[in-house]
């Protein structure tokens, strides 16, 4: 099975693997449990791990705009993504030989561990217990030759894993298999397959998942199904890096519970009035849309006739409860007439010599566009057209939004600026955090990081020194409004509050698919410069916006990474997965040319450091960020056309990283990986917020050691 193909120009193109091995193997992901069946009902909609049957279904789940959590992966032949998806949609694939492996995230499971999050600060509070911080074509050969490209090791919490990378010289033979041989110091021996990886129609090399192991690998070598035989080698310890040992009286752990946009904007001022000295707030320059919607409401019913009607300005201007209906004049050859007084639009409707109405749903929404244009647009519902238009209403138009305690007006983004010299005389890096919606672990590691450094400059002199030597930006949340609706009205919001979609897209059914994907909306290898992986489509997952920053969101990073030309170093916060990557992050599909590739110089600037930052991670609770998943973004997650980090790096020189926290977690008892989601119950969380703050700690010692070594380089 040769596994060549690319998603439509409209769709993100993901890397896929062609796994044909199917031999039992140490640590082989055993299947779900059949006796534990996952369901979800029709309408409810959660982040499922779904076996696909084939390539093929994966490609017309793409080409439908599935929202993709994760990137496939390959697992005993069969591919596994994390989809975001309806019970309909979950029963259809079933219907069509999927499986699902896991529900990672059920949508009203953001709302409980939200709630049950606050609610346990408030009980720890109450209690004294704690109180809140005052503070890849070639000719296949007979017999081919394999390379190790890489062979990691490393224990975590008590268990050791191997990991390894093979290539073949028979790039072009889809068939080859890959069979890793390992021996353990003490002796014991086991084997596991490996499986084909090509991105973009082009292989890349044999892996697999890391695989359990009795104790640490001496030895490892491969043998491929054409006779290859690789060297012996000796497995490398990953990642090797250790940041130096936490002083006595360390502080950390200043997250309670998940963090709303109005619960980041108080912590940021509360962290702006504790240590004054040490502390600036920057008010980006974009103000966002604000928590707000246009109100809109059907004319008629969506299931006969209707015609989507919607206010020009927001729900909030005074337009929610605003009534819309259509009346039937009561006499003969009466023209159609639109009409708005005392907060209620009423179409009267066109009648024939016989007194009945005759007027088509086109012809009132013509007209209501035509004499109300600066109060209402109408649109005729998708399956509507050319209808007879009913007596109708009157429907209320709403904005639909559920958030009471969410400020309905324009948002102003900020930044904490941290440092003893604020004044552009340090080198400076700058932690960005929740660009997506449902990301809702992503503040907690930024804020968390904010305040180590914080509490710790006054008692630990390491923490002081690195105060003094480098210059902190951190914006907590970038995409306030998608937050606020991921809090309040749909957990699995990706994108920001902005909707672009004009006609039938606009139909409030689709409330849930609008919005821009901020990190494809920069200008560096994006989607208009004809890059992989963002949508012209306005209700797609990766939708790049009209032009490249076109949102303030996006416009408010670059704006302030501009205005500080000290930044040397970025890292842009996701979840999840457990990555760690830097560019480029986007390909051409044609040939899958990628953005330039960094100089070996920078190269191995990116992969220390990455290695220094990993280890920094796993110092908390033993997390390590695969080495599969460390790299150039377009390697080990997919093109991401127009991402921020693209252009902080190319346009602005800066070295700029992605993390994707929330690893997945390795269950003994199923022997396989298993994801975290969006929004995990609050332990998961605020482990994640600890591991992943330590690593942002470590890129502060990074930046301060990349400018001691320049200083000294004259
Ligand atoms: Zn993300």
């Amino acid at each position: 099975m040769i596994v060549r193909r690319r998603w439509t120009a409209a769709a993100t193109t993901v890397i896929l693997f062609s796994a044909v091995l199917s031999h039992p193997a140490s640590g082989a992901a055993a299947p779900a449990d059949p006796a534990a069946p996952i369901t979800l009902s029709t309408t409810e909609t959660a982040v499922v791990r779904v076996q696909l049957r084939d390539q093929a279904q994966l490609d017309r789940l793409v080409a439908t705009g599935a929202d993709l959590a994760n990137r496939p992966r390959a697992r005993d032949g069969r591919i596994i993504a994390d989809l975001v998806l309806s019970g309909a949609q979950l029963d259809e694939l079933t219907a069509q030989g999927a499986t699902a492996v896991q529900i990672v995230q059920r949508a009203g499971d953001g709302n409980r561990h939200y709630a049950d999050s606050v609610r346990a600060a408030q009980a720890r509070t109450a209690a004294g217990l704690r109180v809140p911080a005052a503070g890849q074509r070639s000719t296949a050969a007979a017999v081919d030759t394999l390379q190790v490209q890489q062979a990691y090791w490393w224990t975590t919490n008590g268990q050791t894993f191997l990991q390894a990378q093979v290539a073949t010289t028979a790039t072009d033979d889809p068939d080859v298999e890959i069979t890793v041989s390992w021996r353990t110091a003490d002796g014991v021996t086991g084997s596991f397959p490996l499986y084909r990886f090509e991105d973009s129609g082009e292989y890349q090399y044999h892996y697999n998942l890391p695989q359990p192991v009795p104790s640490r690998p001496v030895q490892l070598s491969a043998t491929s199904s054409l006779g290859g035989v690789s060297r012996a080698i000796t497995p490398t310890l990953w990642p090797n890096a250790s940041p130096p040992p936490l002083p006595a009286g360390y502080q950390k752990d200043f997250i309670d519970a998940y963090l709303t946009p109005v619960d980041i904007q108080a912590r940021i001022k509360r962290l702006a009035r504790q240590y004054r000295d040490l502390v600036d707030v920057i008010d980006l320059p974009n103000k966002t849309q604000g928590y707000r919607r246009n109100a809109a409401g059907y004319l008629g019913d969506p299931t006969v006739a209707a015609v989507v009607v919607e206010s020009v300005r927001f729900g909030d201007q005074n337009m929610n409860g605003v009534q819309v209906r259509t009346v039937d004049p009561g006499r003969a050859n009466r023209p159609l007439t639109v009409g708005y007084r005392d907060r209620v639009l009423t179409v009267s409707l066109a009648t024939d010599t016989a007194g009945k109405t005759v007027s088509t749903t086109d012809e009132v929404a013509a007209a209501i566009n035509a004499r109300q244009p600066d109060r209402f647009r109408a649109t005729v519902e998708d399956g509507s057209a050319g209808l007879p238009m009913p007596v109708a209403g009157p429907t209320r138009l709403d904005d639909g939004l559920q958030g009471t305690e969410v400020p309905a007006r324009p948002w102003t983004v900020q930044a904490l600026r941290l440092g003893v010299h604020r004044d552009g005389s340090r080198v400076g890096v700058l932690a960005y955090s929740q660009e997506h919606a449902r990301e809702w672990a992503t503040p907690l590691v930024t804020l968390e990081f904010a305040e180590r450094m914080l509490a710790n400059a006054r008692t630990d002199p390491a923490t002081r020194e690195l105060l003094e030597q480098v210059d902190i930006f951190v914006i907590p949340t970038v995409n306030p409004d998608g937050a606020n609706y991921s809090f309040n009205d749909f957990n699995f919001q990706r994108k920001n509050l902005v909707n672009h979609c004009t006609g039938a897209a606009r139909d409030p059914k689709n409330r849930t698919s609008w919005g821009v994907d901020i990190n494809r909306n920069y200008t560096v290898g994006s989607y208009f410069d004809g890059y992989v992986g963002a949508s012209a489509n306005c209700l797609s997952g990766n939708f790049a916006g009209t032009t490249e920053l076109s949102e303030a969101e996006s416009g408010n990073v670059i704006a302030l990474a501009q205005a500080h030309p000290n930044i040397k170093f970025a890292m842009n916060v996701h979840s999840y997965g457990g990555y760690f990557m830097w560019p480029p992050g986007a390909y051409r599909a044609d040939g899958r040319v990628t953005l330039p590739r960094p100089s070996i110089d920078e190269s191995t600037l990116f992969l220390n450091s990455a290695r220094r930052i990993v280890g920094a991670i796993a110092q908390e609770r033993g997390t390590v960020t695969w080495p599969s998943q460390t790299g150039p973004v377009a390697d080990v997650l997919y093109s991401a056309a127009g991402n921020s980090a693209d252009q902080l790096y190319y346009e602005l020189g800066i070295f700029a990283w992605d993390f994707e926290v929330g690893n997945d977690l390795w269950n003994p008892e199923t022997n396989q990986w298993e994801g975290v989601g969006f929004q995990p119950p609050f332990d998961e969380a605020h482990g994640e917020s600890q591991e992943y703050a330590g690593g942002l700690v470590e890129m502060v010692r990074v930046a301060r050691d990349y400018a001691a070594a320049e200083a000294a380089a004259g």
